[in-house]
C-alpha cells in the first residue's frame, strides 16, 4: 500500500510495498508470465504495465516524484523511445535542447525523419530561443537538466510555463538529479523520465527506465507501450524495489562527496576547467540553486591535458576510480564522453556541443570523498608538472 508520506526517506523504504507482516516485510516477488482471466477486473499481463511488483516501483516512484501514474521500461531509451512516439505523429514538430544524451540525439536524427516528425534544437540557456523555435505544428517541449556531461542547466518552471501557454506538452530527462534532487512535475512540466540504469538502480547491475506522469498522459502512453513491448520482469522490479529503498541515503551522500570533490578540482592547478552546478561560478548555479534540492553527484572537467589520449593516460592512472560507461553507481566511474556517452556523434557535433576530447566525467560514488579526490591528484601527478591540492 502506497504510504502518505512527504518525508522521501521514509517514501523510499516504504511506499508502494505490497506486504502482509506475517509472511514477510518484503513485497513478494511474482515471476508469472501467466494470470487467470476469471473473477478479475482487468486482464493482468507483464506487457500490459500492471502487474504488482510493476505497480510497486511506480507507486513508490510516483510518490518521489509528485506524479500520478507510471510505467516502468526496460532502459532509459525504450521510455524516451515509447514516450515520444506515443505523444508524436506525422507532421508533428519536437523542439529539443541542444545538450542532451548522446543516445537521444542518435535516437533523433536516426528515427524522427523516418516517421515524418520534424524537430530541431534550442539553447537551453536562453529562453528567447525556446520561444523563437516554437511553431504552430510543434507539440513537445523536451530537456534535460543537469544535462549530460556538460552539466549546463535549464530553467524548468521557464520551459514549462512557456509550453503551458501554448499548450505545448512537456517532457524532461531527469536522470541526473534523481528525484531526490529534483522533481520538475512541482515546477510545471507533464512527464518526467529517468534512465533507471543510473541512480534508481544505483548498485550498476540493472538496466530500466521509467515514465511518470498524470493518469490522463500515462493512458495515452500505455496503449503505445503495450504495442512496442519494452516492459521488464517481475524479478527485475523486485531489485528495483529494493535499490529504491537506499536511494535517498545514497544521493545524499553523492550530492556531498560530489561538492566536495568539484570545489578541489577547481583549485588544482592541474585542472583547466570543472562542469558542477554547485560551484558558485557555474553559469546556472542560481538556477540550479532554484530547482534542486541538491546539485547531485555528476560533475565533468578539463585536465589541462589536451587529446584522447592524454585523457586516457590519466585515467589509466587511476587506482581507485573505475574508467567505465553509465554513472549513478554507488563506486565512482570516470569516462572520457567522446569515446563513451557521446561516441555516436560525429566531431562536429561534438565540437559544436563544446564537448572537447580531453573532457572526462565523474558519476561520483559513495566512497570516502578524500580517497577519490587522493586517486584524481595521484593520476594528475603522475607524468605532468602539475601541482595537487592537499588532500583535505
Ligand atoms: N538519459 C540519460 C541522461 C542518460 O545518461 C542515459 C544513459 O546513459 C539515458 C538517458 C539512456 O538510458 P539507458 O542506457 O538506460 O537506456
Amino acid at each position: 500500500m502506497r504510504e502518505n508520506t512527504n518525508s522521501k526517506d521514509t517514501a523510499c523504504v516504504h511506499a508502494g510495498s505490497h506486504i502482509n507482516p506475517v509472511n514477510g516485510v518484503v513485497t513478494p516477488v511474482y515471476p508469472s508470465a501467466a494470470y487467470g482471466y476469471l473473477d478479475v477486473e482487468e486482464n493482468i499481463y507483464p506487457r500490459y504495465y500492471n502487474t504488482i511488483n510493476q505497480q510497486t516501483v511506480v507507486e513508490k516512484l510516483c510518490i518521489l516524484e509528485n506524479a500520478e501514474a507510471g510505467l516502468l521500461f526496460s532502459s532509459g531509451m525504450a521510455a524516451i523511445s515509447t514516450t515520444l512516439l506515443a505523444l508524436l505523429k506525422v507532421g508533428d514538430h519536437i523542439l529539443f535542447q541542444r545538450d542532451l544524451y548522446g543516445g537521444t540525439v542518435h535516437f533523433i536524427n536516426a528515427e524522427l525523419n523516418k516517421l515524418g516528425i520534424d524537430f530541431s534544437f534550442a539553447d537551453s540557456s536562453t529562453m528567447s530561443s525556446f520561444s523563437e523555435a516554437i511553431r504552430p505544428e510543434t507539440k513537445v517541449i523536451y530537456i534535460e537538466t543537469p544535462s549530460n556531461p556538460l552539466l549546463k542547466i535549464t530553467d524548468i518552471k521557464a520551459v514549462a510555463a512557456l509550453a503551458k501557454a501554448k499548450g505545448i506538452v512537456t517532457v524532461i530527462d531527469n536522470t541526473f538529479a534523481s528525484p531526490i534532487n529534483q522533481n520538475p512535475i512541482n515546477l510545471g512540466i507533464d512527464i518526467v523520465l529517468h534512465s533507471g540504469t543510473k541512480y534508481l538502480s544505483g548498485h550498476s547491475d540493472i538496466i530500466f527506465g521509467v515514465v511518470l506522469t498524470s493518469a490522463e498522459i500515462e493512458k495515452q502512453i500505455r496503449q503505445t507501450a503495450v504495442n512496442f513491448g519494452g516492459n521488464i520482469n517481475g524479478t527485475t522490479c523486485a531489485l528495483i524495489e529494493r535499490s529504491l529503498k537506499t536511494l535517498s541515503i545514497r544521493v545524499q551522500k553523492q550530492n556531498e562527496n560530489a561538492l566536495f570533490l568539484a570545489e578541489a578540482l577547481a583549485q588544482h592547478k592541474g585542472v583547466k576547467k570543472v562542469n558542477y552546478p554547485g560551484l558558485a561560478t557555474h553559469p546556472g548555479h542560481e538556477i540550479a540553486q532554484s530547482q534542486m534540492m541538491g546539485f547531485g553527484g555528476m560533475l565533468s572537467f578539463e585536465p589541462n591535458l589536451s587529446g584522447l589520449e592524454a585523457a586516457e593516460t590519466f585515467t589509466r592512472n587511476l587506482r581507485l576510480i573505475i574508467p567505465a560507461l553509465s554513472l549513478g553507481g554507488v563506486e565512482t566511474l570516470i569516462c572520457a564522453p567522446a569515446r563513451t556517452s557521446h561516441i555516436k556523434l560525429s566531431a562536429e557535433e561534438r565540437k559544436q556541443a563544446g564537448i572537447t576530447d580531453a573532457l572526462l566525467r565523474v558519476s561520483v560514488g559513495i566512497e570516502s570523498a578524500h580517497d577519490i579526490l587522493k586517486d584524481i591528484n595521484r593520476a594528475l601527478a603522475f607524468g605532468s608538472e602539475t601541482t595537487s591540492v592537499s588532500n583535505r
